[in-house]
């Protein structure tokens, strides 16, 4: 990760900044024939950076389960997570506080589950809430899930829908969900408008939904355009209420919706 002022002096020589290389992408995605985003820097840059030995560490998901009375649907299940790992430390040990990416995801995910436990009584397909440990290291919590899990509801055929929310508390006021399962996506960005919740739709991959939609699980990330995480000033200050709330009020009608669904 490099600041805006490293990437702006790195693109000089192009005649570009950081700001217009972005508009020159969005554009792109709104507007496949608008002109390619990728150009050519003539910059050399050498660098040197201090790595640690890689070693095994002990983590654990942390899953929790809001089962329907209808005994002949409980055994499927809406699942509603996020990770909570984040980047740990540098090799000075300074910690990464991972506000953003991704305390924020899991605190949504508890309180959906408050929200949601007080409808109980109307779902019919259960709920299964999950914080996943090791997803930046390359979703190890969700790959573990999807090998371990092993009772309904739960497991993962046994999944109707996976809502993986990441990195919702900062810096912009529009939710992106992901691709991988556009009948999902269309359905999250239905209830944000519905919501007066602005939201987008973005590209596929980059976090744990990879792992369920890789096993044909409807999966849709759920996040915020404009982000930041993996630096330090990823700190709790940076994280708005009122952003964790629209994602919360967004995440909590769509499960609701599904878990209501016959
Ligand atoms: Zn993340």
């Amino acid at each position: 990760m490099i600041s805006e002022d490293v990437a702006n002096q790195l693109l000089a020589p192009t005649g570009r900044t950081l700001t217009t290389a972005q508009a020159l992408v969005r554009a792109h995605r709104s507007d496949s024939s608008a002109p390619a985003s990728g150009f050519d820097v003539p910059t050399t840059v050498r660098m040197s950076v201090s790595l640690t030995p890689v070693h095994d560490v002990d983590a654990m998901n942390v899953v929790g389960v809001l089962r329907s009375p209808d005994p002949n649907n409980a055994a499927r299940a809406v699942l509603v997570g996020g990770h909570l790992d984040g980047v740990g430390t540098d090799p000075n040990g300074a910690v990464f506080q991972a506000a953003n990416d991704n305390a924020s995801g899991p605190s949504v995910t508890i309180e959906v589950a408050r929200a949601l436990a007080a409808s109980r009584s109307s779902l019919n397909h259960s709920i299964v809430f999950v914080a996943f440990a090791g997803e930046e290291e390359g979703f190890y919590g969700s790959e573990a899930y999807i090998a371990q899990m092993a009772v309904a509801p739960g497991r993962v055929e046994s999944l109707v829908a996976v809502l993986n929310l990441d990195v919702i508390g900062c810096c912009s006021d529009t939710l992106i969900v992901s691709s991988e399962a556009p009948d999902l996506q269309r359905r999250v960005l239905d209830a944000a408008s519905g919501l007066g919740v602005s939201a987008e739709a973005t590209g596929s991959g980059g976090s744990d939904q990879t792992s369920f939609a890789r096993r044909r699980v409807p999966a849709v990330l759920i996040g915020t355009r404009d982000y930041i995480l993996h630096v330090y000033a990823d700190k709790p200050a940076v994280v708005e209420e009122s952003r964790l709330k629209k994602a919360g009020d967004v995440v909590t009608q769509v499960a609701k919706d599904l878990a209501t669904a016959p």
